[in-house]
């Protein structure tokens, strides 16, 4: 699959023949379910948009039943750049329902497959973006990542994933799931892609109050030859797998060939961030669900009375995961429990946010694991419970607000993709980008010395 550095340099022609191929070759492989649906917009550059992401006319449906037939009124601020930098969205790509899971299994549109495995689980909220740019069927997507869901899915695929900080890029049209966390961010082939895409969906939006005015840039001036001080977390290491440790070890060795300083730092037990992530990104889901009652939006199930076709409009479109949410979302906030919950979670998110920046006084980037293990078999977590578990290693940085990249380090003996994430200081995505283009080159060199 071309980079979309070149498809950016193709003729309006090629770029035609280009799309006319591309969707023959989706077609072809439709039994990995990447995709929802084949709608495209414009003559740009294609790129694929996760389910959430509001593109004008087009169906967008959250990967969820109570949304079928909602067509959206309006472009999200995201696809407005994308049209002025001469791309466009082609193709909706699949995901958990609402954007809550780890595996893409909650979808409505039934599950995606990891294209390195039929078997697996592609990862997941943005498991069909990811699937479909490692299959060869995207040239690049947008996804979305409140808790790891852009970079989980690219770490099982073996794409790069980037999330930005919190108000870097605009959530104006992005279905909401916890609105303090959401960031839309690019699901790449590589590094450099990663970057300009990111350069052009970032930036100051006034439709969205939490955007941040600033509008620095990074793929210009990419610079892989900056050596940097990265800290990696050993009592968080050491509970993840075999195959995760090995490309940990691996990742270090090469950044430290590459001249850059790895330090050892401490961080509180992760435990306590997956207890903080789901009740604030429950109760924030509880509210933001609200407006799906069957009158405004979707698929509306007819009752008797009013409250009778909220009920069975909500009991009949939402899926198990979302209901699980809801109930929970409103129990973190009921009186009672508020104190305990809710503003527990949020004293503990303050006190990760302070752990962070204190390591980040110190060192540029850490490099962490991105999930416990690699991609595993379709139901093999099937106890909610230990799915949420397994977001781990990716919440800290939302609840924080940080910027992260996920990019592949190596192929298990098993076969699945080996993916770590580099996390930088609020706004410094040049940092992150610069660490991580070392890190794919020194990855790169040594392939091929070994290939030699
Ligand atoms: N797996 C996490 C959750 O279910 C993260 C999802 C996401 O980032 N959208 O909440």
């Amino acid at each position: 699959m071309i980079t979309l550095k070149e498809a950016l340099g193709l003729s309006p022609e090629a770029l035609a023949e280009f799309k006319v191929q591309l969707r023959a070759d989706i077609e072809a492989n439709s039994e990995l379910n990447a995709y929802v649906a084949l709608e495209s917009v414009g003559e740009g550059v294609p790129i694929a948009v996760k389910d959430n992401i509001q593109v004008k006319n087009w169906s967008v449906t959250g990967g969820s039943k109570i949304l079928q037939g909602y067509i959206a009124p309006y472009n999200a601020t995201v696809i407005e750049k994308m049209h002025t930098a001469g791309l466009s969205p082609f193709g909706r790509t699949n995901m958990d329902e609402f954007a809550m899971g780890s595996t893409t299994e909650s979808s409505y549109y039934g599950k995606t497959l990891n294209p390195h495995n039929p078997a697996c689980v592609p990862g997941g909220s943005s498991g069909g973006s990811a699937a479909a740019v490692a299959a060869g069927l995207a040239i690049a997507a947008l996804g979305s990542d409140t808790g790891g869901s852009i970079r989980q899915p690219a770490a099982f695929c073996g794409i790069v994933g980037m999330k930005p900080t919190y108000g870097r890029v605009s959530r104006y049209g992005l279905g909401a799931y916890a609105s303090s966390l959401d960031q839309i961010g690019p699901m790449t082939q590589n590094v450099e892609d990663a970057a300009i895409l990111y350069d052009i969906i970032s930036g100051y939006d006034e439709h969205d109050s939490t955007s941040v005015n600033r509008n620095d840039k990074v793929s210009d001036t990419l610079d892989a030859s900056r050596k940097l001080t990265i800290a990696i977390i050993p009592n968080y290491i050491k509970d993840a797998s075999e195959e995760v440790k090995h490309a940990f070890a691996k990742a270090v060795a090469v950044l430290r060939n590459a001249g850059h300083t790895i330090v050892e730092r401490e961080l509180m037990d992760a435990k306590y961030d997956i207890s903080a992530y789901y009740v604030t990104a429950t109760a924030e889901a509880t509210t933001n669900l609200a407006r799906y009652d069957g009158i405004r939006y979707g698929n509306r199930v007819e009752g008797s009375n009013l409250k009778e076709t909220y009920v069975k409009s909500r009991s009949e479109g939402f899926g198990d995961e979302v209901k699980r949410r809801i109930l929970l979302g409103n129990f973190v906030l009921s009186s009672g429990y508020y104190d305990a919950y809710y503003v527990k979670a949020q004293k503990v998110r303050h006190l990760i946010k302070e752990e962070y920046e204190r390591i980040f006084n110190e060192v540029d980037l850490i490099l962490s694991p991105v999930a416990p293990r690699t991609a595993y078999e379709f139901g093999a977590l099937s106890d909610p419970l230990e799915m949420y578990l397994s977001d781990i290693y990716t919440i800290s940085v939302n609840l924080a607000g940080l910027p992260a990249i996920s990019l592949p380090i190596e192929t298990s003996e098993t076969g699945m993709p080996v993916g770590l994430q580099l996390i930088a200081a609020p706004f410094d995505e040049q940092t992150l980008f610069d660490g991580a283009l070392s890190l794919e080159q020194s990855l790169q060199s040594q392939q091929k010395r070994r290939d030699v």
